[in-house]
């Protein structure tokens, strides 16, 4: 994913957990290097998710069938306010660990159920457990969410501004970690504009990257376009990563392109969810390349190769059906196999600013490097590398990941955590959780009176 560097055969060397050399034949001397046999392998960088609540694997599955707005209801008012900090505990290092076994060594951690200072801490601790590149956003408490349900549908509750402070002395006074801090804030589309201030302004303080859904859905009920009112607030920024943006104008995507904030697509639970359809043609028009996310485990899965596809196929689909309704057929696809890659890699390390750092196997930045297997029956012919990683690699093809140079997967397993232990631990609290929250599988939210 490094254009000087091209696609290759060839080495990577690893130094203290840096990539020193990519090229054909490094020579090093004997005995001096692990060797890592890398021959039937597909060597990328770490994917990067820009875009994920990870605590929720906890509930994995049970959102398969709800809408966004039945989503909402249990999330808000039936789910997260009952979670404990164990809960997040579990649930942050179920979700990191997914993460991993699929090849993504970087998160942006979109924890929105921060109740209590001990939620922050076992969520942050989890993080810091598992090993995996992290941006934990800290989110605020479940009650603020839930805000947007009833009258006057947006969150007044300022956030915790001294919990905030805590977290990011007490355990990010330094930037240089696995793991960094940034804040998930509610944003203009679901609190009022004195919060929005104060968020913005608080994170900017304190140095920490700003995410927030915005344009999906029809969130705020007054219509608003928000990011035009971000912009004439003089708060649009390049340390801005804005979530889903389905229902933005194009004057507002130029608007995000002119102060340079980055732009994160969910794009399977966009499609399903009712959040709209993944905005890709429309950001790529304005000038944004976007990156990717996967959302919530509790409604699609955790790989990013399904991501990758539904953002081939989607924007895609759309084009060629407005040429079909034009009478014309589609000569040529919009969006190639190695422009989702990039969203999936590079592009999510630019968002998180971590563009000098991971998103790509070039020598000086860290070895987040994935190692996909060409032997497995779904990857045989490997005649273009690009196409079998985003159509024909899964989760069982990832052989061995590496964040930092340290190895977290080795020959299609997890390392460095009981998987069967952690799994066992999961399932009984969780049922435990669905049965206080009186939620079944296949049971669905009745809509509002
Ligand atoms: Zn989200």
């Amino acid at each position: 994913m490094d254009p000087t560097i091209g696609d290759l055969v060839g080495d990577v060397l690893v130094e203290d957990g840096t990539i020193a050399a990519i090229g054909p034949d490094l020579a090093v001397a004997e005995g001096s290097a692990d060797i890592v046999d890398a021959s039937r392998h597909i060597v990328i960088p770490g994917f990067i998710d820009s875009h994920r609540h990870l605590f929720q694997a906890l509930m994995r599955g049970m959102a398969t069938d709800w809408s966004l707005f039945q989503y909402f209801t249990t999330m808000f008012g039936m789910l997260g306010p009952r979670m404990t900090a164990e809960h997040m505990s579990l649930g942050t290092a179920l979700g990191a660990y997914d993460a991993l076994d699929s090849g993504v060594t970087t998160v942006f951690d979109y924890s929105h159920n921060q109740s209590s200072p001990e939620h922050t801490d076992e969520a942050v601790r989890a993080l810091r457990a598992s090993g995996i590149r992290a941006m934990f956003g800290y989110g605020g408490a479940m009650s603020e969410q839930l805000e947007i349900l009833s009258p006057p549908f947006t969150s007044t509750t300022p956030s915790n501004e001294a919990e905030i402070r805590r977290v990011r002395h007490q355990y990010f006074s330094s930037d240089s970690g696995l793991v960094t801090m940034g804040l998930a804030v509610r944003g203009p589309d679901s609190s009022t504009m004195d919060v929005v201030r104060a968020d913005f302004a608080l994170g900017r303080e304190l140095g920490l990257r700003i995410n927030t859904h915005i344009g999906m859905a029809v969130l705020d009920p007054l219509g608003r376009p928000n990011v035009t009112r971000l912009h004439k607030e003089g708060l649009l920024g390049d340390d801005l990563i804005f979530g889903h943006c389905n229902l933005l104008t194009e004057d507002e995507f130029r608007l995000m392109a002119d102060a340079g904030v980055s732009a994160s697509v969910t794009p399977e639970d966009e499609a399903a969810m009712g959040h709209g359809w993944p905005p890709i043609t429309q950001l790529l028009q304005a000038g944004i390349r976007p990156n990717i996310g996967i959302d919530t485990c509790m409604a699609v899965g955790g790989d990013p190769f399904t991501a990758m596809r539904f953002a081939l196929a989607v924007p895609r689909g759309l084009a060629n059906q407005r040429a079909l309704e034009d009478s014309l057929n589609p000569w040529q696809l919009d969006i190639s196999a190695r422009d989702v890659l990039e969203f999936a890699t590079i592009e999510g390390a630019r968002a998180l600013g971590m563009g000098d750092v991971t998103g790509s196997l070039t020598p000086g930045k860290q070895a987040d490097i994935v190692m996909i297997r060409t032997d497995h029956i779904s990857m045989v012919p490997v005649l273009d590398p690009v196409a079998s990683i985003v159509h024909h690699a899964s989760r069982g093809t990832v052989d061995n990941v590496f964040v930092a140079g340290r190895a977290v997967k080795r020959d299609g397993a997890l390392i460095g955590v009981d998987v069967a232990e952690l799994s066992r631990r999961a399932a009984d609290t969780a049922i435990g959780l669905l049965e206080t929250a009186g939620v079944t599988p296949g049971w669905a939210p009745p809509p509002p009176h």
